[in-house]
């Protein structure tokens, strides 16, 4: 079966991207695209008031991405089709908001260890309301003059191993994949290369996610080369995991990357459309 246009992965300014969600929805039917999940960091709340609307040929799915930890690592799950009036998912989110705004204190800290002023307000106000993440950071850090891309922000002092990479006690992997099921929806495993790890390690990565009831994994995004491709088809056959793709779009400023943009798949066997779509 051909499936229709879509894209189940990208962020609007209710976490870290930067078209508010209603620009997000114009820029998905500008592009033909049928079926969109707005899958903010950890919060439903840019997604919500849009879902059941008539959005004039644009399917609305409900996502968020989670932020959680499998032996040490963070790890970034991807939830489809949730009931958002679920309250143990609410809780879950509220819980991880607060836990985020504890986080951006301490990152805040962190960098003025290294001889940075103290930035947590305005990164806050960067965030505006929305979930508050390192790329708030970086944004600050930009306009400051304090580094001369957000890409550097996050090589100097915000990507893995850096001060401002600070950790935070996450929910764990299966309690992320828990509390996506619980809510009627589907966990997918995001962007599973860019974890910076072996093909080894993922897939004990992968067999940890199928063991706490896993369901499907990203085969497909910007950034990946065709043996990523082929490998992650093959990994998601073996493990009986269904396919899902999307562009992680954030913002119109990258030009590596955009709305609806990713490597076509060269299979749609098992695609997690099929069950979203029934
Ligand atoms: P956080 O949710 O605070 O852990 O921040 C993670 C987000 O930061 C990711 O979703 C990306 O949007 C962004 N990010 C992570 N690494 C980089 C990087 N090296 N350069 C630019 N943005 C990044
Ligand atoms: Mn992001
Ligand atoms: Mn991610
Ligand atoms: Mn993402």
């Amino acid at each position: 079966m051909d499936l229709p246009k879509y894209d189940l992965h990208c962020h609007s300014t209710a976490s870290d991207g930067s078209l508010d969600p209603m620009d997000l929805i114009e820029k998905a039917r500008q592009k033909k695209i049928k079926v969109l999940a707005i899958t903010d960091h950890d919060t439903l709340k840019g997604v919500e008031p849009f879902l059941g609307k008539d959005l004039d040929g644009v399917q609305l799915i409900a996502g968020t991405e989670l932020t959680c930890v499998w032996n040490k690592r963070m790890l970034h799950i991807i939830g489809l089709g949730m009931d958002v009036n679920s309250q143990k998912l609410q809780g879950y989110l509220d819980s991880l908001s607060e836990l985020r705004t504890a986080r951006a204190r301490k990152i805040a800290d962190q960098l003025m260890t290294m001889g940075l002023p103290d930035i947590f307000l305005a990164a806050k106000e960067k965030a505006g309301g929305g979930v508050i993440g390192r790329p708030h950071f970086a944004k600050v850090m930009l306009e400051q003059g304090l580094v001369t891309s957000e890409q550097q922000a996050f090589k100097k002092y915000l990507g893995i191993g850096k001060k401002g990479d600070v950790k935070m006690e996450w929910p764990s992997l299966e309690e992320a994949v828990s509390v996506i099921h619980g809510a009627g929806g589907v966990s997918i495993l995001a962007h599973p290369t860019k974890y910076k790890m072996t093909f080894t390690k993922l897939r004990l990565v992968i067999r940890g996610f199928v063991d706490v009831g896993g369901k499907g994994i990203e085969v497909s995004y910007p950034g990946m080369t065709p043996d990523h491709h082929f490998q992650l088809l093959r990994i998601a056959k073996e493990n009986d995991l269904m396919l899902s793709a999307g562009s992680d779009f954030h913002t119109p400023g990258n030009t590596w990357t955009d709305l609806g943009k990713y490597p076509p798949l060269k299979s749609n066997e098992n695609h997690v459309l099929n069950a979203l779509l029934q």
